[in-house]
């Protein structure tokens, strides 16, 4: 709820536009003061432009961190917005002064969820299930608001807020309940525990956790249920390998602790297996001691040819620089790779073909060249360099798309060139493209993870993005949707049929191959188990159920396929 607006204004203002499914007093005598309507997140710009929760969003309107601490707010602002029949609340992403957006359209609540619960403990999980099989309300988990899918929002429903669960704890000789195996060290999050306070965190107890790119990403919730990699994964696993036990309410309203020795089953889903199967109160990673990380950032002013050159250096060299614990990230004109395992000697050595390109472009006149090989004592102080310089885009509509690039794409040069061909094509259609390099390749895993065995195998997981401005219409948005599965295509020729669940096509034409492979029945059947009646059902999770109401505001498959 924004702060300034009395409690019944924000009442009123939410409640004449809805239509509830259940009187909010009614929501009220089971959850209390932790339920709450909320407001589209661009709402006060539409009722006083000139009022400081206004300004406070037009300041923040790109800004994920922001956005993170609204319950209504999502970071891809389509999910806010109901994309089927226009209704929206938006600013104008690309100059939130612009008053335009507010004049020319009114705030609708789209997407947004008719009763908020700011989740504090388990019991409140358990009376939303309970609710929600009495009224047939669905129900939405939300933590940041970072989905690509929409999975955390949805009209009509009851949203599970988890953002303020922040508690977290430092383990030494961590043993999961009833297991038989002892950690040296261990870190448990609370479901709300964003990564700039984990790696923090971490830090300040002289330990490595592997954690994502964008600081406001949740550390706890979609991220390690879809799998979670970052820099580090290649040597240090993903999210899901380093989970090694949590704490939960599955549908039938059980409060749980789950790990390898006891609901090893729903231990493996929730390691990858996708949302859908419980909510999470909190997750205990794997810690591992500090580490000297070795990096290497290279930027310059790109054109299509020097584009061309980057990639084909970083296709080269990408089975070696994976064979020899790096990774990081690449796109059109820049290119940001870290080693917590060799020295600094090994790893200038390691990426002098970078170095040597770097000459090469210098040599050629292009402009703003900037090369730094360097070694930082421990994993913060690179992070902090790399995420003061770097975000991904936030607070737009924009739809995203993901390959796995598998080993045997880098075996030759005839499938390394055809790797190329297939980004440089993609390029022509958008240009928001990214080499992640952050796959579990040097990392063998337990067996008992559940995103696609492909992740294993591969050495570059790739995205594609594009944007629509606030006033596009219905066939621009399904015409964007479009645009980033046709990029994707040139990859999808030419690899075996695997991506990211977390950062995929929305409209991804074989999902539960691409995101699970061979593990989609097991799966299917652990999810008919713990959720028989779909409560926790969400768009291309395992067990989806596209006929269901809750999708009023997705467009269909038919409509975006249909056109392609
Ligand atoms: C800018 C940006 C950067 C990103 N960087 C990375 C990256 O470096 N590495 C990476 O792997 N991914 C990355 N992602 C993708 C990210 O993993 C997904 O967006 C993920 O779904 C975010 O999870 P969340 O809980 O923070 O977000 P939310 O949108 O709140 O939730 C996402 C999904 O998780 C479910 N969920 C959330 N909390 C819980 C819970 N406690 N219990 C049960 N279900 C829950 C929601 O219902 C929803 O299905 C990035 C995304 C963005 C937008």
């Amino acid at each position: 709820m924004w702060a300034g607006l009395s409690v019944s204004s924000v009442l009123l203002l939410a409640t004449a536009a809805r239509s509830q499914a259940v009187p909010f007093e009614a929501v009220r005598a089971i959850f209390g003061d932790a339920v709450s309507q909320q407001e589209p997140f661009s709402a006060p710009c539409f009722q006083d432009w000139e009022s400081a929760e206004c300004v406070a969003v037009r300041t923040n309107y790109l800004s994920a961190a922001f956005r993170s601490n609204v319950p209504s707010s999502q970071v891809h602002t389509q999910w806010e917005t109901c994309q089927t029949t226009g209704e929206q609340c938006l600013l104008d992403a690309t100059n939130s002064n612009n008053r335009l957006a507010v004049n020319q359209t009114t705030c609708a609540n789209g997407s947004v969820p008719d009763y908020f619960v700011d989740v504090s403990d388990y019991t409140q999980v358990q009376k939303a299930f309970k609710f929600s099989r009495d009224t047939g309300v669905p129900i939405v988990v939300k933590n940041t608001g970072h989905d690509y899918l929409g999975r955390s929002s949805g009209r009509g429903s009851l949203s599970l807020w988890t953002h303020n669960m922040k508690q977290m704890a430092f383990h030494r000789d961590f043993k999961p309940e009833k297991g038989d195996k002892t950690y040296a060290t261990a870190i448990t999050v609370g479901a709300g525990v964003q990564f700039s306070e984990f790696y923090a965190f971490a830090d300040a107890n002289n330990v490595t956790v592997l954690g994502g790119a964008e600081a406001s990403v949740g550390a706890s919730g979609g991220w390690v249920l879809g799998g979670g990699h970052g820099p580090l994964a290649n040597t240090f696993g993903m999210a899901a390998d380093r989970a090694l036990q949590f704490k939960v309410v599955t549908p039938d309203g059980q409060y749980r602790t789950v790990n390898a020795a006891q609901h090893s089953d729903l231990f493996f889903a929730l390691r990858g297996g996708g949302s859908g199967y419980a909510v999470i109160l909190e997750t205990t990673y794997l810690a591992t001691p500090a580490v000297a990380i070795q990096a290497i950032f290279l930027s310059f002013s790109a054109t299509l040819d020097t584009t061309r050159q980057l990639w084909s250096v970083v296709i080269d060299n990408g089975l070696k620089w994976s064979e020899e614990s790096w990774g990081g990230f690449a796109n059109d004109g820049a290119f940001i790779y870290i080693n917590p395992v060799i020295n600094a000697t090994r790893a200038v050595e390691s990426m002098k073909p970078m170095a040597d390109f770097a000459e090469r472009l210098k040599a050629a006149g292009v402009a703003n060249v900037a090369l730094t090989q360097t070694t930082f004592p421990n994993f913060l102080s690179w992070y902090k360099v790399f995420s003061a310089a770097n975000k991904a885009a936030q607070g737009v509509n924009m739809p995203e798309a993901s390959r796995l690039i598998p080993k045997s794409s880098f075996a030759t040069a005839k499938s390394r060139a055809e790797l190329l061909a297939a980004y440089e094509a993609a390029y022509k259609i958008t240009p928001g493209f990214l080499i992640l390099a952050a796959t579990p390749a040097s990392y063998a895993g337990d067996g008992l993870t559940s995103m696609t065995p492909a992740w294993r195998n591969s050495v570059f997981h790739n995205t594609w993005v594009a944007r629509w401005d606030w006033n596009a219409t219905r066939a621009e948005k399904v015409a964007t949707y479009r645009k980033v599965s046709e990029a994707a295509d040139y990859v999808r020729k030419i690899t075996p049929d695997a991506s990211y669940t977390n950062e995929a096509d929305v409209y991804e034409p074989n999902y539960k191959v691409a995101h699970w492979g061979p593990n989609y029945n097991k799966l299917l059947a652990i999810k008919k188990k713990y959720d028989p009646k779909g409560l926790l059902d969400c768009w291309h999770c395992v067990g989806f159920d596209a006929s269901s109401p809750r999708y009023s505001c997705w467009f269909t498959e038919a409509e975006v396929k249909g056109r392609r």
